[in-house]
């Protein structure tokens, strides 16, 4: 089982809850982790299991990060907005910063995130 943390900037919620409603089935065999606001909206909007933490500007975004050093953290899906300014964007580069200092995969959109799900090893395979 793989620990998955989940993030994405407002604009990019929808996104992710659709994403998450697609890939339902499969993040299901997983643990996962979520900053408050958007870890809620995956909840709500999928009925999977997802822990909580702050949200991304009130620490949730750091919270990840010391998953990471820690090696509590497997897999970061992490939906950026490229078109707006985030008054936490010291804590989004420093949890980016860590994602890729300690080789996390690290899916920014989409089309990456889909790429880093189908790689992570399924549970029920054995
Ligand atoms: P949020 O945080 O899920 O609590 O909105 C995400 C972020 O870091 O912007």
């Amino acid at each position: 089982m793989a620990r998955i943390g989940l993030v994405a900037h407002d604009d990019k919620k929808d996104d992710l809850c659709r994403w998450a409603e697609a890939h339902r089935d499969r993040l299901g065999l997983h643990e996962l982790w979520g900053t408050g606001t958007t870890g809620s909206r995956v909840k709500a909007a999928t009925g999977l299991d997802v822990h909580l933490l702050k949200s991304g500007p009130l620490g949730g975004d750091q919270q990840l990060g010391a998953m990471i050093c820690e090696g509590r953290l497997d897999v970061l899906i992490f939906f950026i907005d490229p078109l707006s300014a985030q008054p936490h964007d010291v804590d989004v580069k420093a949890l980016t910063r860590l994602a890729t200092l300690y080789d996390v995969p690290l899916a920014n959109n989409k089309s990456t995130a889909d790429a880093v799900l189908a790689a992570v090893p399924n549970p029920a395979e054995g």
